[in-house]
């Protein structure tokens, strides 16, 4: 039985180690934490700052049961780990946070829209599509156009498509793999934003300020942060942080996307129970970041102070971006975080530069 809060030197467990397990792990070591990781890539970026790597894949049986034997609680930075690699850490006896409801809720597309209009958090109209009988009903219930995704795994803009005319969808469902999907209305949206919260282990809450997405072929590429944004656009963002975190009884740092209407009135897209890409200028722009928060929440530690320090830009460098890295060393203002990543594929993130400014009042 684990007893909260941990103490430091206790070790902290995290199912993947790509970057967001990486910075995991530093703010983890800051605070006394040791880090043990599984992933199924040896040398993976997390790894090479943890006390313990374990290469293997997630639902191996005898590599979970090093990690719950290695941690004190665990944790997870994506959200596509397998429902039976968390269940087994449970049989095990391990501590998971964010729990296994919060992950299968955010896995499936139509689970997590269903979740959040009963929570009060409000999103598009859908429907959900098993093969393509029920495709054409949900296209003609919804309307066209509309948006396509697979109810599963999709990332980065992966695996949706648009949908012009009905005749077009069975044409989609082949392309985007035969699966079952979602459909969705089209949001109107002037931007993209999103919020940061967290929620400890004794139910306090605790929301960044809004961070306002840009995004380039689907992936993030730059975030402002404070957004600018109505006092009622915050307040709802507000109201809606405290009803998903509460109705999914949820330990840990969450990222909502949200589309901001021309009304200023704010839905949510999409649901990320970690730590989140949008969050990055947090590291620099905040006196706690969304990866100590974390570290804060599961460990069963008071949750830190959120408000802005300065207005902060976050660039992500993605694939090519970073053969630039000589020049950004020579800059003074650019605050560096890379990845550490030695391929640098297409689309890949790479690393992430904050520029910080004064605060906006
Ligand atoms: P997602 O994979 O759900 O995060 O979607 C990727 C991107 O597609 C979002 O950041 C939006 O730019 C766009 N998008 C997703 N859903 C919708 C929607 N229902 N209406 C309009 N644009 C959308």
């Amino acid at each position: 039985m684990t007893t909260f809060p941990l103490e430091p030197g206790s070790t902290i467990g995290i199912l993947g180690g790509g970057q967001l397990g990486r910075m995991l792990a530093l703010a983890a070591a800051r605070l006394g934490f040791d880090v043990a990781i599984l992933d199924p890539e040896p040398g993976c970026p997390a790894a090479r700052v943890a006390r313990l790597a374990i290469a293997a894949v997630y639902d191996d049986a005898k590599a979970l049961k090093a990690l719950a034997e290695a941690s004190d609680v665990i944790t997870f930075e994506f959200e596509n780990v397998p429902a039976r690699a968390v269940e087994r850490l449970l049989k095990l006896g391990a501590e998971v946070a964010p729990n296994a409801r919060a992950l299968a809720v955010a896995q499936d597309r139509v689970e997590e829209k269903t979740f959040l209009n009963q929570a009060g958090a409000p999103t598009v109209a859908f429907a959900a599509a098993d093969d393509v009988e029920s495709l054409l009903k949900a296209v003609e219930t919804i309307g066209t156009p509309c948006l396509i995704k697979t109810r599963r795994d999709g990332y980065d803009g992966k695996g949706q498509a648009w949908v012009e005319i009905p005749s077009g969808a069975t044409a989609a469902f082949k392309t985007l793999g035969s699966k079952p999907m979602i459909v969705e209305a089209p949001a109107a949206f002037r931007r993209e934003l999103s919020v940061i919260c967290a929620r400890g282990r004794s139910g306090e809450i605790a929301l960044y300020p809004l961070g306002e997405n840009h995004h380039e072929g689907g992936i993030l590429r730059r975030t402002i942060a404070p957004a600018e944004v109505a006092a009622a656009t915050r307040d709802q963002a507000e109201r809606i942080a405290a009803r998903i975190l509460g109705g999914l009884d949820y330990v840990g740092v969450l990222g909502v996307e949200l589309f901001e209407l021309e009304t200023g009135e704010l839905l949510v897209n999409e649901i990320a129970p970690r730590v989140h890409n949008s969050g990055h200028w947090t590291c620099d722009g905040c006196e706690v970041d969304q990866f100590e928060q974390q570290i804060r929440a599961v460990a069963g530690w008071p949750l830190g102070p959120t408000h802005a320090l300065a207005h902060t830009e976050m660039i992500n460098l993605i694939g090519d971006d970073m053969a630039e890295w000589n020049k950004l060393i020579a800059d003074p203002g650019a605050r560096l975080w890379f990845y550490g990543k030695r391929e640098a594929r297409a689309g890949r993130k790479m690393g992430h530069v904050n520029r910080l400014g004064p605060l906006k009042r």
